[in-house]
C-alpha cells in the first residue's frame, strides 16, 4: 500500500499541492484519477483543469515583481486552468525515507499528439482523502520526445537552495543527482521514457476537473 494505506479510485478527482515554506501553498492542480497500483499513482490533467497558483491579489505572479515586492504584496490564489497541454503525470511510488523524488508528466497537444515529457522534481507526496501534498524543488528536465533534455529553471533551484528554507545544500546535491537519473534514463530509452503511455486516451466522458472541497486545507504532513 502507499504512504498513509490509502488509494484513490479510477475517475476519482484528485489535487496535487505545492507548498513551500515562504508561501505555503503555491499550486493547485486538479486531476482525474487513472489508476492507483504498485507502478504509482496516473494523474490526468486536461486543458481547462481549473488549477490555482498563487499571484498578487491583482494577478502578478512571482516572476514578475522584485523579491521585496512580492513579499510585500497581499496573496491568493486565483484560478489558473490549464491552458496548452492535457498532461499525464506518473507518481511513481517513493523510497522510504527519500527527500529527492519526481513525478512524470506526458505532454500532450490538443489533437492529442505527444509533445514530450517534463520531470517534475519534488519531495515524496502526502496523501489526504482527496489530495497529494508535495513541496516543489523548483529545479525539472524537459524531454524532448528525440530524448534530448535540458534542464529548467535552475537559477530559481540555485536561488532558493541559497536561501535554504525548504532543503539544505546537501538535499540539492540528492535533489539534481536524482534528476540526472531520469536523464540517464531517458537517454537509455527506458521506462518512463520507453513510448509506454504515448498514445495515452482518457476516458472520454470526464470533463475538466475542479478542485473538490478542502483544496485549501492545512498540508497533510
Ligand atoms: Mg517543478
Amino acid at each position: 500500500m502507499t504512504a498513509g494505506g490509502r488509494r484513490f479510485a479510477p475517475g476519482q478527482v484528485v489535487v496535487r499541492r505545492y507548498f513551500r515554506a515562504r508561501n505555503g501553498l503555491i499550486i493547485v492542480q486538479a486531476c482525474r484519477v487513472v489508476s492507483d497500483d504498485e507502478r504509482g499513482l496516473l494523474l490526468w490533467m486536461p486543458v481547462g483543469s481549473r488549477n490555482r497558483r498563487i499571484t498578487t491579489v491583482d494577478g502578478r505572479r512571482y516572476e514578475q515583481l522584485s523579491r521585496a515586492e512580492w513579499d510585500a504584496a497581499d496573496k491568493v490564489l486565483a484560478e489558473h486552468p490549464t491552458r496548452r497541454h492535457h498532461i499525464l503525470m506518473l507518481m511513481p511510488p517513493a523510497p522510504v525515507g527519500a527527500v529527492a523524488w519526481h513525478s512524470v508528466f506526458w505532454f500532450f497537444e490538443p489533437d492529442g499528439a505527444f509533445a514530450g515529457w517534463y520531470v517534475n522534481l519534488e519531495s515524496p507526496a502526502a496523501r489526504w482523502s482527496d489530495g497529494l501534498d508535495l513541496v516543489d524543488y523548483d529545479l525539472d528536465l524537459w524531454v524532448s520526445p528525440d530524448r534530448s533534455w535540458r534542464w529548467k529553471d535552475e537559477e530559481d533551484f540555485e536561488t532558493a537552495t541559497r536561501e535554504g528554507l525548504d532543503w539544505s545544500g546537501e538535499q540539492a546535491v540528492d535533489i539534481r543527482a536524482e534528476g540526472m537519473r531520469l536523464a540517464k534514463r531517458a537517454e537509455a530509452a527506458e521506462f518512463p521514457f520507453d513510448g509506454t503511455w504515448c498514445d495515452f486516451r482518457p476516458d472520454p466522458q470526464w470533463q475538466a476537473p475542479a478542485p473538490p472541497p478542502g483544496w485549501d486545507r492545512p498540508p497533510a504532513w
